[in-house]
């Protein structure tokens, strides 16, 4: 956890840096070294009961519980550490205005949120990558600033929002927008220590502190002392810190080489610099802290596909670095003394000790997920006839959408009631009033004003006069992918061009916010690839993988998604499948496809028939499943956001399918197939 430690840590001393994306697989202890972090910090001194926590040196002269006389009492707390909750809403975050006083008092007052409470401290939010857009926007906005504007309803409020901003997330979960990686300062990979040793050492404190908190914490508070006081020093030492020309070149060059986009990460890398350079008591920057700032900062910003792994290439960092102007490298500098030396750690794994100025050896070269490599280029043999096709060309996946309109979770596929997202309408409350539409609710209480005595100032309301809004945008979905992954599949590069379209459809649903899941059959039976998951990453490495060969047994495949979408509509039920079907409709073993199409049918689960089928003589079969599914037949072309979209409204296979065979197509399906 050496990364992470050091990332805090530069962070605590030069907020300006932008925070930390903690990325890491479950079980790396990401929540606990950040909530230890708050512990290392320097204590905040405030004016007392300023709820935007103004410093009594340079209270905000636009506080909204200004202005604060000089002078005022004032008090020292400990730094926050404020969580942001993945459920969160817009009010929540930002503040609001305040409906109870407004209503009944008639006075426009202001609730603070989350990035008011996180204002000089930390704001932490676990498994960002699972935060809505619209959320993740204001939250980074307010970090670009340092200020938070909330504009609506009646109220119009700026303050102070500087804080530290740490997110965590699971990759496997799904990634992050690029341009939102991007807002984060550094990056760093959590893996799970792998030597016995340090694992050992982790779970005897977690056990030391579970048995005896107090004593625990006792027996480590002098190492956060020290910590703490180190980081203070540094913060101290820090405007001091000489960045010179040659230096500058370098990170510049640096950049140049990984080919990153705009000057954010040389501005990022520049700062972390500087702060590595304090924390070493050092009063210049040298290639050493560049080094390190780079490490850290530029993973997630090199041009990269999502599906490419992450890390650095430290080779062609070393050399975009130049050489130094000393004997390269020489050892560096030891630490601060005033840091404390041995492994401790706050609870569990937490950031009491400075981190190493060894360049990080653990998380960063390994952030190629080992055996992703072999898993890759795997070498089946040619048992019954199976191979490995390579993925053909991806291209820019028109939208598939599930037709009416869903409740599930926000993204960018199908319509759907939501949080966020444009205001179509009001209603009339319902139990808790979530989301206030202040008008419609004034003027359902007007015309009782007179009746009810109204006298003084404010409005008296009844509980029938609250209004909400009702708002409408877009929900993300599951698209299961059911593919042909037969013998059939593998003759003329069919398989290839079936991967590059399947792998644009991920692509897609990865940008959409879609959970993906990934379903072949082939020889005797079917097999679920992958359970849903919002992994668009490990769909394509699973995709990538998957063997071709053997007999068509197409009833098993949609027998298999009948089975998988009934048990994710018990786990997620607001979440609407998309179902995607890649075949040429042609099946040679496992019984009929004709039941498990009509079950799913049945369900009302919406489908898309991919048709693979190809060359001069073509029997129509996949738009026979496709009548049956109820869904709509495309063929791979048809799947382009540029290409001639052919729909089974259109689509004549070889001219001979007319507008009223339904009932010849489906014969045809089940004889001939
Ligand atoms: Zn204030």
């Amino acid at each position: 956890m050496d990364d992470m430690r050091l990332a805090l840590i530069l962070n605590a001393i030069s907020p300006a840096i932008g925070g930390v994306l903690v990325r890491g697989e479950k079980g790396t202890a990401k929540s606990t070294a950040v909530r230890a972090l708050t512990d290392v910090l320097p204590p905040v001194e405030v004016i007392a009961g300023c709820r935007f926590s103004c410093s009594p040196a340079a209270p905000d002269p636009e506080c909204p519980d200004g202005p604060h006389p000089a002078g005022g009492p004032a008090q020292s707390r400990p730094a926050r550490l404020v969580e942001l909750p993945v459920g969160a809403t817009e009010d929540r975050l930002t503040g609001s205005l305040d409906v109870g006083r407004a209503l009944t008092e008639g006075v426009t007052s202001f609730q603070p949120g989350l990035l008011a409470a996180a204002h000089r401290g930390v704001l932490y939010v676990d498994e960002v990558n699972l935060l809505h857009d619209h959320l993740v926007d204001l939250l980074l906005d307010a970090a670009a600033l340092g200020t938070s504007y909330v504009e609506r309803d009646g109220v119009s409020v700026r303050h102070a929002a500087r804080f530290l901003l740490v997110g965590t997330m699971n990759p496997e979960e799904g990634e992050l927008r690029p341009q939102l990686l991007d807002r984060f300062g550094l990056t760093v990979e959590a893996v799970a220590p792998r030597d016995p040793a340090t694992r050992a050492e982790v779970v005897r404190r977690r056990l030391g502190f579970d048995a005896d908190p107090a004593a625990f914490t006792a027996r480590f508070a002098g190492r956060e002392a020290a910590l703490a006081a180190a980081i203070a020093a540094a913060q101290a030492r820090l405007p001091a810190v000489v960045l010179g020309d040659g230096e500058l070149e370098r990170i510049a060059a640096v950049c140049a080489r990984f080919e990153v986009d705009g000057l954010r990460a040389d501005i990022v890398i520049a700062r972390t610099a500087a702060a590595h350079a304090a924390w070493h008591g050092r009063g210049a920057v040298n290639r050493e802290d560049i080094r390190v700032a780079a490490l850290l900062a530029l993973p997630h910003r090199r041009r990269r596909n999502p599906f490419d792994a992450p890390g650095l290439d430290e080779q062609q960092l070393d050399e975009a670095l130049g050489d130094d102007q000393g004997p390269d490298g020489e050892p560096d500098p030891q630490p601060p003394g005033q840091g404390p030396e041995d492994g401790g750690g706050a609870a569990s794994d937490g950031p009491a000790q400075p981190a190493d100025s060894a360049p990080p050896d653990s998380a960063l070269a390994d952030s190629t997920p080992a055996g992703e490599q072999q898993q890759a280029a795997p070498a089946r043999g040619g048992a019954g006839g199976e191979s490995v096709a390579a993925s053909g060309a991806t291209f820019r996946a028109r939208r598939l959408e599930v037709p009416g309109k869903g409740r599930g979770a926000a993204g960018r596929r199908s319509r759907a009631y939501t949080d966020s997202g444009a205001t179509v309408g009001v209603r009339q409350h319902r139990q808790q009033v979530r989301d206030l539409h202040v008008n419609a609710t004034l003027i359902a209480s007007a015309p009782h004003q007179l009746r009810r005595g109204r006298t003084g100032p404010g409005l008296i309301l009844e509980t029938g006069d609250l209004r909400e809004r009702r708002r409408e945008g877009r929900e993300s979905n599951l698209v299961l992918f059911v593919v042909d992954a037969s013998g059939s599949m593998a003759a003329s590069r069919r398989m290839e061009a079936v991967k590059g379209a399947v792998l644009s459809l991920l692509l897609d649903a990865y940008q959409r916010r879609d959970k993906v899941g990934l379903i072949s059959f082939r020889g005797t039976g079917a097999e679920l690839l992958l359970p849903p998951t919002s992994s668009a990453d490990a769909a394509a490495r699973r995709l990538a993988t998957m063997p071709t060969g053997g007999r068509t047994p197409l009833a098993a495949g949609l027998t298999e998604a009948y089975a998988t979408l009934r048990r994710e509509k018990l786990r997620d039920p607001l979440r609407r499948p998309l179902l995607v079907v890649v075949t040429d409709g042609r099946h040679n073993a496992g019984g009929e496809p004709g039941p498990p199409a009509g079950l799913l049918r049945r369900d009302g689960i919406a489908a898309v028939v991919v048709d693979c089928e190809s060359g001069p003589v073509r029997l129509g079969l996949a738009i026979g499943l496709a009548r049956v599914l109820g869904a709509d037949c495309v063929d791979v072309a048809g799947l382009s956001a540029g290409g001639s979209a052919s729909t089974s409204a259109d689509r004549r296979p070889g001219g001979e399918l007319s507008a009223g065979g339904l009932a010849d197509s489906v014969r045809a399906y089940r004889e001939v197939a």
